[in-house]
């Protein structure tokens, strides 16, 4: 046999991360990394935060599970605080950012259902996009290496140019439900939305009575200094797919949506056996405590300001590597000029520091949203202690 016991869908690197404390991770023989990966954006609080972990201890000697056959003051509570603080209604709680997708996409096809126009369930998404790895997930983007050898996928979706607006309006037919779109691309590439772009789409919504339906999994939860992304675009969505941040590194997701939008999503029409349940939402709660807390997302911004304009200062001493920053917040990307995945593997083996590669060669520097200058400067001393001695492979 030489399969490995884990199913080998992952080209795990040699790291093998068994402690963490803050911003650092420790591997099996001691060695320590600066983590700028965060768990792909989703240790927001970074490693053994006190509050989340005290939070997590407590609730699972308290009580762990009960399914949602019973009443949640848990969940309800978790789905108040959500209310409060965005332009949702209502929360579906979830364990993964797929889900949160999934009960997006199902809650924008009951409202349309709902509403006697069960024709219009075609939602039109965008290429390079990514929303998960679910068969319904996976039908929402256009990337072959996602789908090839998944077929047949999902129906009810099309696909139109990032950022590009007439061509996405120029979709929109009988059979549309309306859009479903992430304001910044994560594994794209930190490809953020214009706002002509984002207002635009939420406009033709408004006009033609479709749904803005937001995928947030990697840019909402303080990543970009706001609460959510799209409140930098100053428009809100009908509904909002949620997760990586919210939990901390629980497994958590959440689906949120106006009343009006979720107007089909009636008992019985959707389910989670996990979702929602009482140490999930202890760790939602812990996050929150956190994350809404005076300052923190101030911190979040200036933090944000400090890093890329380090990165700006060292693009020049290098510039036969780096090319650009692009992001907001501490949701970062260095574009190279060569291929990114090669950097990052370099950066890791060589200078301990961790990093994600995405899309069109963008190195994604997604660090925890607790960090100081202190760790900002390590950043940049080891970006470009790596970049002074890094030959990118000749066939790049
Ligand atoms: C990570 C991600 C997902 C999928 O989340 P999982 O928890 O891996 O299912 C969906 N959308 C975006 C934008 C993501 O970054």
């Amino acid at each position: 046999m030489t399969i490995t016991p884990l199913m080998p869908v992952y080209p795990r690197c040699g790291v093998r991360p068994v402690r963490g404390e803050g911003a650092y991770l420790f591997g099996e023989d001691g060695q320590q990394f600066l983590d700028f990966a965060s768990g792909i954006a989703v240790n927001a609080l970074g490693h053994g935060h006190p509050v989340l972990v005290k939070a997590i201890a407590d609730q699972a000697a308290t009580l762990m599970h009960v399914s949602n056959l019973y009443g949640s003051p848990q969940g309800e509570h978790l789905a108040q605080r959500l209310a409060d603080n965005t332009f949702a209604d209502t929360v579906f709680f979830t364990n993964s950012g797929a889900e949160a997708v999934e009960c997006a996409i199902k809650t924008a096809r009951r409202y349309h259902f709902a509403n006697g126009n069960p024709q219009r369930n075609t939602l039109i998404t965008f290429d390079t996009a990514f929303h998960g790895r679910t068969l319904g997930t996976i039908s929402a983007t256009n990337q072959s290496k996602m789908r090839d050898g998944f077929e047949p996928l999902l129906p009810g979706f099309t696909y139109a140019t990032f950022n590009d607006l007439e061509g996405a309006l120029g979709l929109i037919d009988d059979n549309t439900a309306g859009f479903l779109v992430e304001p910044i691309q994560g594994e794209g590439g930190i490809r953020q939305a214009t706002p002509e772009f984002l207002q635009g789409l939420r406009k033709a919504c408004d006009e033609h009575g479709l749904l803005l339906v937001l995928d947030e999994v990697q840019c909402g939860y303080g990543r970009t200094g706001k609460f959510f992304a799209h409140e930098l675009y100053g428009i809100t969505p009908d509904i909002m797919a949620v997760a990586k941040g919210i939990g901390g590194g629980f497994p958590l997701g959440a689906c949120l949506a106006t009343e009006e939008a979720a107007k089909g999503m009636v008992a019985g029409t959707h389910g989670s056996t996990y979702g929602g349940n009482p140490l999930a939402m202890a760790a939602g709660e812990a996050v929150l405590d956190v994350m809404l807390a005076d300052g923190f997302l101030e911190n979040v911004t200036k933090m944000g300001d400090r890093l890329r304009q380090g990165l700006e200062q060292m693009i020049p001493n290098h510039d036969h590597l780096f090319d650009s920053v692009r992001g907001t917040g501490l949701m970062l990307g260095l574009k190279l000029k060569s291929d990114s995945r090669a950097f990052v593997a370099f950066a890791r083996d060589e200078h301990n520091l961790l990093l994600v590669s995405a899309g069109e060669n963008v190195v994604r520097i997604l660090p925890p949203l607790v960090i100081d200058e202190s760790h900002i400067a390590e950043c940049i001393e080891k970006l470009s202690a790596a970049a002074r001695v890094y030959v990118p492979a000749s066939d790049d």
